[in-house]
């Protein structure tokens, strides 16, 4: 196995965590980086039950933890009543170790397993390297990226695709992304506010509903994540003005709206998936392979699942196993991909932004019957806590 070469494109949560899983069964790795360091930017906050376990054997779970902020209880919140939907993720006790939600921002993880990797005998991460061109052939890969100016021709046997929506070897490969963009935009702020002062029986994880619109609140260690959509004929930059936010902070919290905003962040949402996740020795994961509305906390948590699933196919196949053992894993995780991730997250998306009236009223109705019946409210967190998707991958022969 150690004749074989792996090389893996984009040093995220996808291309980490396969790195990890693939140097532990003792296959050599190198990863390309374009950034000079592990990014520390504003996307993922929640980590779910089915990922932790996953990332349990080796510590990152429980060092995350340490991190973040475990949310066992979260709610959908009528803001002038303070009616809630309550949903107690204690109920999962028996299906995973980490009953709750873990927030915790995405960095912490790729700082974890970076610092991990770089200690590691079998993996070499460059930062700084760029992938520019992609040459498959039969037996492997040429490959070209540039590290401090200078052009560097590479071959591997493998070439893992985890560098992000928007891939380069995705497209130097000309594959087609097909699928849609949602009509609505979204914008998260990160606020210095204590909010539980503001509003009553406020939780870590909450959807707040306000008559004509929704936000999220979302506790992190020392600070909120404020989620909403801006106007739809606003443009980007006045979307993102202190005036705007602090118009939209103020519906919720008047007294937060003079919080100090540490960052801003401004995001289409895309639903998109390739066809297939291999081609030839070529293989992607994570969100080069598919995109979904990041409602629900699903997308870096997916690609991780990707990550683990392709480092148990591939494994075999670099000890000698047909490769095209490999279409299980495009099986396997396109499936869920479309039929659970993108499923569920775009209904997420439509009803956090409902704005209809009656329909607001059976969505909530629908909810309220959900929590208020043990076995739907069970039902509705195997899904939510991504248990269910695991289950059903390794189901899929
Ligand atoms: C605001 C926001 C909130 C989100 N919240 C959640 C959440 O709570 N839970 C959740 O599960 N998901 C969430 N997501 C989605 C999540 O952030 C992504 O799904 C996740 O980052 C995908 O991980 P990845 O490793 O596949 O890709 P990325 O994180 O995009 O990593 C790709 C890496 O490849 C590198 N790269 C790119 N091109 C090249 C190249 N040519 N050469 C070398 N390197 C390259 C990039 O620099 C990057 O480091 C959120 C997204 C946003 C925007």
């Amino acid at each position: 196995m150690g004749d074989c070469s792996v090389t893996i494109v984009g040093a995220g949560p996808s291309g980490l965590t396969l790195a990890w899983w693939l140097a532990e069964a003792g296959v050599p790795v190198t990863v390309l980086e374009q950034a000079e360091t592990v990014p520390e930017d504003m996307r993922a906050s929640t980590f779910h039950p089915a990922t932790l376990d996953l990332l349990a054997e080796s510590g990152f779970a429980q060092a995350l933890v340490q991190r973040g902020t475990p949310v066992q209880r979260w709610q959908y919140l009528i803001h002038a009543s303070g009616d809630s939907a309550i949903f107690d993720m204690g109920c999962l006790a028996d299906e995973t170790a980490f009953p709750f939600r873990l927030q915790c921002e995405q960095f912490q993880l790729t700082q974890l397993i970076t610092a991990r990797l770089q200690a590691h005998p079998l993996c070499r991460i460059a930062f700084g390297a760029r992938c520019d061109s992609v040459v498959p052939d039969r037996d492997g890969v040429a490959l070209s990226y540039t590290q401090s100016g200078q052009s560097i021709a590479h071959r591997c046997d493998w070439l893992l695709a985890a560098d992000g929506a928007h891939s380069v070897v995705r497209n130097q490969l000309g594959l087609e992304f097909s699928g849609e963009v949602f009509p609505k935009s979204s914008i998260t702020l990160v606020l210095d506010h204590d909010f539980e002062a503001d509003i009553p029986n406020l939780l870590g994880v909450n959807y707040v509903w306000l008559p004509d619109r929704h936000y999220s609140l979302m506790r992190l260690r020392d600070t909120w994540r404020f989620t909403f959509s801006p106007e739809p004929d606003q443009d980007r930059d006045s979307a993102l003005s202190d005036e705007a936010a602090r118009d939209h902070i103020a519906r919720v919290s008047p007294r937060a709206s003079g919080a100090a905003i540490l960052s801003r962040n401004f995001y289409t949402l895309h639903q998109r998936c390739l066809d297939n996740f291999c081609h030839g020795r070529v293989v992607f994961l994570g969100d080069a392979a598919h995109l979904n509305s990041p409602a629900g906390g699903m997308g870096m948590n997916s690609g991780i699942h990707d990550a683990h699933c392709l480092a148990e196919h591939l494994v075999p196949v670099l000890r000698g196993a047909d490769p095209s053992l490999l279409a299980r894993y495009d099986r396997r995780r396109q499936t869920i991909a479309r039929d659970e991730v993108q499923r569920l997250s775009a209904r997420n998306y439509a009803r956090h932004r409902e704005s209809r009236a009656d329909q607001r009223q059976a969505i909530w109705q629908d909810l309220q019957d959900t929590v208020a019946d043990p076995g739907r409210h069970k039902d509705y967190l195997m899904d939510a806590a991504m248990i269910r998707s695991r289950q059903r991958e390794q189901a899929i022969a």
